[in-house]
């Protein structure tokens, strides 16, 4: 399987970190070691002094599939949960500034959290669905797709255009203001809508 990563894909988090708005999707991957779920918890790595939580929809490819049209792209998967793209920004930001790529600061052992999927409904409105990450308890980050600068559909078929997209095969669709750091001690709770579908601590 596959991990996809989209950033700056939301105007308030593009405008908090400095970028400019993108004119298509900007994708990363990260490698399936990257992959953690079912609450295990989340250790500190060594190499980082600024770990932060972005906190993102995630969607999961249900079909396989290469060069998807917009128009048939909701085909092509049916379950979305709450991750974090977990990010040693103090990395990312040194490769940045060196032009180089981000796999350092971003493709880590364990840096894609994964909480519990839902599935779709078809009565789910695709461009409305709230998400929230709460840091000991306080609520961190606020979501809603309707904010997102390319949508669900229109980031499947522009992945697919590059990269076949294969059942089981992650999505991270980018996050919205409020991405912060954590440290050691920390516990993250993330929410669909209101229901808890991750909790997990920082040791
Ligand atoms: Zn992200």
């Amino acid at each position: 399987m596959k991990i996809f990563c989209i950033g700056r894909n939301y105007a308030d988090h593009v405008k908090e970190m400095g970028n400019e708005i993108p004119d298509e999707p900007v994708i990363f991957m990260k490698p399936k070691s990257a992959l953690i779920q079912n609450h295990t918890p989340f250790y500190y790595p060594e190499f980082t002094n600024e770990l932060h939580y972005e906190c993102e929809l995630v969607v999961r490819i249900s079909k396989n599939g290469k060069y998807i049209q917009e128009k048939h792209a909701a085909n092509y998967y049916n379950a979305i949960s709450v991750g974090i793209d977990f990010t040693a920004r103090d990395i990312q930001n040194q490769l940045k500034q060196k032009g180089l790529p981000w796999e350092k600061g971003k493709s880590f052992d364990n840096s894609a959290s994964v909480g519990n999927f839902v599935d779709l409904v078809p009565s789910t409105n695709k461009k409305n669905i709230n998400f929230s990450l709460s840091k000991n308890d306080e609520v961190v980050q606020k979501g809603n797709t309707k904010d997102m600068i390319f949508s669900i559909d229109a980031i499947v078929a522009d992945i697919s255009k590059y990269f076949s997209l294969n059942i089981g095969d992650l999505i991270f669709t980018g996050t919205p203001a409020g991405a912060g750091e954590c440290i050691v001690g920390d516990s993250l709770e993330g929410f669909l809508e209101n229901n808890s579908v991750f909790k997990l601590e920082i040791k």
